[in-house]
C-alpha cells in the first residue's frame, strides 16, 4: 500500500480481473488498484452504476468527462483499505475497440520510410504536409500488453507464402476516444473527445508490407496484431506535459488550425531482451492529436466511444531515436523468435506504463 496522497488527475484507467472473476473497471495509482464498482460516488445514477460494472470502459467513456472526473475523485478520496495490490489483479484489454486508425504523423519517420521503401521517389509526398495521412487498422486484433505475438505468414513475392523474415516493431502513442459524436469534430473541441493515452506497438512484417502496400496501403503486414498498454493515462494527468508544437510549413488548412495548439512531451524507450535500443520522443511529432482527430472526422465520419487512433511510428532526427528496427538497423536486423519487446513511456514523473510482447515461432 502506498501512503502518499493520491491525486485524482493522475490515476490511470484499466479493466482487471480479481481472483479469476469477471473483468471490471479499475483505477491504478502506482502499485495500487481501486475497483471502480466499490467506490462511494456522490452521483450514483443507474447509467454510471451500470458502466462501472461493465467488462470494458466503453460505457463509462460514453458518459463523458464529468463522469470520468467524478470516478477519479472518488478513487482519490477512497480510504486506504479500499486499495488492493496491482500484483493481485490481472489487467485485460480495457476497451472494446470499434475502430482503429493509424496515422503517419512523424516527419522523421515518413522521411526515413520513404527513403527505405521508395528510394527512387521523393521521400515525403506533397500531400503529407497538408493533412495527417493514415490508414484504417484492424480493431479486432488490438491486444493488451503481455500478449504473445506469433510470427505471421503472408505473401512476400509472387505466390510465395511464408512466415515473415522481417518482423519489426513500431513505437507509437495511441489515443482512446469518446464520447460518441458525429463528425466533423472541430479542432478546438477535439480534446473533449480524448479519454486518454496508451503506448502502442504496431507490429509490422516488412517483407509482407513491401509486397502488398501499393496501391492501397498496409494490410496483412500489420493486421495480425497491434499491442497496447493495459492502463490508460487520462489527458488530465498530462497537463504538465503539454508543449507548443513547432510552426508548420506550409501553414495547415483552417480546419487543422487550433487556437491553442498542443503536443504531449512524452518520451518513449524501446527495449529488446532487457536492452534499451532507442529513445524516441513524441515532442518531435509534426501533426498534433487534435489535428489528427479533426481530420479523421472532417468528412462526417462518426467517432465512437472507445475508438483508437495512433500517431504512427515516432522517430527523431538522431539514429538512437528511431521508432522501428527498419530505421535503426537499415534492414540488417529484425525480431527473432523468443525476443521480448517492451515499449515504455513517461512524461517527466508521470509514467504511462509499458506495452510488452514476446515473439513466438510461426
Ligand atoms: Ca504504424
Amino acid at each position: 500500500m502506498t501512503l502518499r496522497e493520491p491525486s485524482a488527475a493522475n490515476l490511470q484507467w484499466g479493466v482487471v480481473r480479481v481472483d479469476g472473476g469477471a473483468p471490471q473497471p479499475a483505477l491504478r495509482d502506482g502499485d495500487d488498484v481501486l475497483l471502480a464498482a466499490e467506490l462511494a460516488l456522490d452521483d450514483d445514477g443507474p447509467d454510471l452504476r451500470r458502466a462501472l460494472r461493465s467488462p470494458t470502459l466503453n460505457a463509462l467513456i460514453e458518459l463523458g468527462p464529468p463522469a470520468w472526473c467524478a470516478v477519479q475523485q472518488a478513487a482519490a478520496d477512497a480510504p486506504a483499505a479500499a486499495r488492493r495490490a496491482l500484483a493481485d489483479t490481472t489487467a485485460v484489454l480495457p476497451i472494446q475497440i470499434p475502430d482503429y486508425v493509424d496515422f503517419y504523423a512523424s516527419l522523421e519517420h515518413a522521411t526515413n520510410f520513404g527513403a527505405i521503401f521508395r528510394p527512387d521517389a521523393p521521400a515525403v509526398r506533397d500531400n503529407w504536409r497538408h493533412m495527417p495521412i493514415a490508414y484504417h487498422g484492424r480493431a479486432s486484433t488490438v491486444v493488451v500488453s503481455g500478449t504473445t505475438i506469433r510470427r505471421p505468414h503472408g505473401q512476400i513475392g509472387p505466390a510465395v507464402l511464408q512466415a515473415t523474415a522481417q518482423l519489426d516493431l513500431e513505437a507509437e502513442l495511441g489515443y482512446i476516444c469518446g464520447p460518441t459524436a458525429t463528425g466533423p469534430i472541430a479542432i478546438d473541441r477535439a480534446e473533449q473527445h480524448i479519454f486518454g493515452v496508451v503506448v502502442v506497438n504496431d507490429w509490422s512484417a516488412r517483407d509482407i508490407q513491401r509486397y502488398e502496400y501499393e496501391p492501397l496501403g498496409p494490410f496483412l503486414g500489420k493486421s495480425f496484431a497491434t499491442s497496447m498498454s493495459a492502463w490508460i493515462t487520462p489527458l488530465t494527468a498530462l497537463a504538465a506535459a503539454r508543449t507548443q508544437p513547432p510552426p508548420q510549413d506550409p501553414p495547415a488548412a483552417p480546419y487543422l488550425t487550433a487556437k491553442e495548439p498542443w503536443l504531449l512531451g512524452i518520451d518513449l524507450s524501446i527495449e529488446i531482451n532487457g536492452e534499451v535500443v532507442s529513445r524516441p520522443s513524441a515532442k518531435s511529432l509534426y501533426w498534433t492529436p487534435a489535428q489528427m482527430l479533426a481530420h479523421l472526422t472532417v468528412n462526417g465520419a462518426r467517432l465512437s466511444a472507445g475508438d483508437l487512433f495512433a500517431t504512427g511510428t515516432i522517430s527523431g532526427t538522431q539514429p538512437q531515436s528511431a521508432g522501428s528496427l527498419a530505421e535503426l538497423h537499415r534492414g540488417q536486423r529484425w525480431l527473432a523468435d523468443g525476443d521480448d519487446v517492451v515499449l515504455r513511456a513517461n512524461a517527466g514523473a508521470v509514467e504511462l506504463g509499458e506495452v510488452r510482447g514476446r515473439v513466438a515461432a510461426p
